[in-house]
């Protein structure tokens, strides 16, 4: 059998630590994940109260076009409902617009270190990738990465708050960005921590959607509205590309349980804000504690903080591990001399700061 050559330079995802794994690995009863960006606070009580009722029939096929959750988010958009397109996830996404735009011959522009789906699935389709390192402050080289489109560009990917740095790319940096790129490129914008970014930042991306052609925006319900286990996320992009988008789709590529349960999730504004306040109050709070500890970080809009060491990532992250807290080693994104954690509770962040402090005590 011959699978496609560059795959064998390639390998699976290796996801972050499981509770299970790390629990029974160091006897512990209690752990908690501070890896992937998960919501501390859950997900809205109105979906759950609903999730019982939506269980019969689940031998039928679901609208593959989603078209209840299309016209809810067309109208809380503002946009028409054919320039969306939903995805298993915003990671599925990715995919759509590799498959859709990408080939041998083409190359994508993305910044390093960024969120790595966008690389692993534009390697399957054969494109080259031009990785912009990012500004030393963690925040995209935006021209850096205009002067490497070329005739061959196909797609650029701007990751914005960047996972993993949680730089914000502004308003005007984006429309400036938009105004240069030449208007064949593909500019892809992934705001998965969108509900995250403080209200006065807010770079308002949706309604620069119709006025640049070029332009899609991919969001989430997976981070802030803490339903990442049901998989639904979406993009916005002028009918066009969202109609190629959505050929490339499969035909019942979400769940009749995601559509609805992202549904009501998007009615519960309340549970967002409750999420966007809490996180706003304990990263500040955290920073804070990382400053006392002589610790730098990344300007974050996100809600997480990559906090940069004296020592390597790993060791550090062992060490939260023993103590219950899970948390991502930069040494897995690109930038060994950190580490990414998760904004979770109050009570959470207290605690992991105080075995931070330990850790720096001892090495
Ligand atoms: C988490 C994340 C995604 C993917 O989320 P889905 O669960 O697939 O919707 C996409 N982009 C970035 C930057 C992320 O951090």
């Amino acid at each position: 059998m011959q699978a496609k050559q560059v795959l064998k330079g390639m390998t699976p995802y290796t996801p972050g630590k499981q509770i299970e794994d790390v629990k029974k690995e160091f006897g512990l009863t209690k752990i908690v994940k501070l890896a992937s960006n998960e919501n501390p606070y859950g997900y809205s009580g109105k979906v759950k109260e609903a999730i019982p009722t939506m269980i019969d029939h689940l031998e039928i096929y679901p609208d593959g076009y989603a078209a209840q959750l299309r016209d809810k988010l067309a109208t809380t958009l503002g946009v028409d409902e054919k320039q969306l397109v939903f995805g298993c996830g915003s990671d599925e996404i990715i995919d759509f617009i590799c498959r859709s735009y990408l080939e041998k011959g083409t190359n994508t522009v993305m910044a390093t270190p960024t969120f790595p789906q966008y690389k692993h699935n534009a390697l399957i389709q054969g494109a080259d990738i031009v990785e912009v390192p990012l500004l030393e402050s963690g925040y995209h080289d935006l021209e850096a990465m205009l002067e490497k489109v070329n005739k061959q560009t196909r797609v650029v990917w701007l990751c914005s708050p960047n996972n993993p740095t949680g730089s914000l790319i502004s308003c005007e940096q984006l429309v400036h960005f938009l105004d240069t790129c030449p208007s064949d490129v593909l500019v892809v914008l992934d705001e998965a921590y969108y509900e995250y970014i403080e209200r006065e930042k807010d770079p308002d991306s949706i309604s620069l959607v119709s006025t640049y052609n070029n332009l899609v925006v991919l969001r989430t319900f997976s981070k802030a509205y803490g339903l990442a286990n049901l998989r639904v996320g979406y993009g916005v992009a002028s009918e066009e590309v969202a109609t190629y988008l959505n050929i490339t789709r499969g035909p019942f590529n979400t769940t009749s349980i995601s559509q609805l349960s992202a549904s009501i999730a998007l009615d519960d504004e309340a549970f967002i804000q409750h999420s966007y306040e809490e996180n706003v109050k304990n990263k500040q709070t955290f920073m804070d504690e990382c400053k006392a500890l002589g610790l730098d970080y990344y300007d974050s809009e996100g809600n997480f903080l990559f906090v940069k060491l004296p020592t390597s990532g790993d060791a550090l992250f062992e060490y939260l591990m023993t103590k219950g807290f899970i948390v991502r080693s930069g040494e897995a994104l690109g930038h060994p001399n950190g580490v990414r954690i998760t904004i979770g509770s109050a009570e959470q962040m207290k605690e992991l700061a105080a075995h931070m402090k330990e850790f720096l005590a001892a090495n």
